[in-house]
């Protein structure tokens, strides 16, 4: 069976690792009967993961393999959606040594998400992202933690539910602002010391939102942390699920009124002012931008372009 037709959505301006063609049918999660015929149906989809992987073939071009199913028919599965009407399923086989002798009808490998991205259509980037990650939150919600015994998923993976309890434990995701500092013609870009050191790409700021904050808070209080520059106006631009392991980036325009940076050097390597011409002539100046599947890319390229706050509105 070959692997389904997608739809790409609005590949114009979507941002890699949403899921927008993807119908979630999140009315018949508690329908057990229906969840049980839909997985038993021949168009039913699955989506394989193995310890934090997804399966994928690489030839002709790379695909999400999603033709093969479990061998145990019994196996818990989330329920996604639906995706061009086929019911779509998420199955972890991180127990097995072997997981590909765990499927029926298996070709391919396990294989990281984010190295893919380049190559694999942007729908399915966006179904492999979202089966990451419920997969991870169940794989890290195995007892409760109010009175530590066991879960069970529920709600067709979408929850689990404390054996000893009762509660219910939903999925978490982790928002986390990322911002593009400008003042005049210049923009601020920074590089962490979680980037890797051989790539040297400076990048926008970003940071998670903590507790009791506005989102427009924490774009001020992480921009002054990590650089001590001060922040005036703030301007939604758009958000990107990013599960790696389980954020939701939310992206700003950011003004700056103060220009003197002063680095934090537990949490960033360096920090600079740059032109557009600075980032044009990168490669002669020795460094890069962020990868093309992030909103930093996306953020920094549309103000390279000129593009003006309700131009990069991404929604
Ligand atoms: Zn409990």
């Amino acid at each position: 069976m070959p692997d389904t037709p997608m739809r790409d959505a609005n590949a114009a301006s979507a941002l890699l690792y949403s899921s927008a063609s993807l119908d979630r049918a999140g009315h018949y999660r508690t329908d057990t009967v229906w969840i049980a015929a839909a997985r038993a149906g021949e168009d039913a989809l699955f989506i394989p993961y193995w310890r934090g992987r997804m399966l994928v073939a690489l030839e002709p071009s790379p695909r999400a393999v999603l033709s093969a199913r479990p061998r145990d028919a019994a196996m818990p599965a989330v329920f996604l959606g639906l995706e061009s009407g086929r019911p779509v399923f998420a199955i972890d086989l991180s127990a097995d040594e072997a997981p590909l002798e765990a499927l029926i009808g298996a070709a391919g490998e396990f294989l990281d998400l984010r190295g893919l991205t380049a190559t694999l259509p942007a729908a399915q980037a966006g179904l492999l992202a979202t089966a990451k990650a419920l997969l991870y939150w169940q794989s890290r919600t195995r007892f409760c933690s109010v009175c530590g015994a066991a879960c069970r998923p529920e709600r067709a993976g979408h929850t689990m539910q404390c054996s000893g309890c009762g509660t219910e434990h939903f999925p978490r995701t982790d928002p986390a602002v990322i911002m593009l500092v400008t003042r005049g013609d210049r923009v601020l870009l920074g590089q962490s010391h979680k980037f890797p050191v051989e790539r040297n790409f400076f990048s926008t700021l970003a940071g998670f939102v903590e507790p009791g904050e506005s989102l427009e808070d924490a774009v001020r209080r992480e921009t002054f942390e990590e650089v001590g520059v001060t922040i005036g106006a703030v301007t939604y631009i758009g958000s990107q699920p990013w599960p790696f392991p389980a954020s939701l980036m939310l992206g700003y325009r950011a003004e700056a009124l103060s220009e003197t940076i002063t680095l934090d050097t537990e949490e960033m390597r360096a920090a600079a002012w740059f032109t557009r011409d600075d980032l044009a002539n990168r490669r002669q100046a020795g460094f890069n931008l962020p990868p093309k599947d992030s909103i930093a890319r996306r953020l920094i390229e549309d103000w390279m372009a000129g593009a003006t706050e309700s131009d990069m509105r991404l929604s």
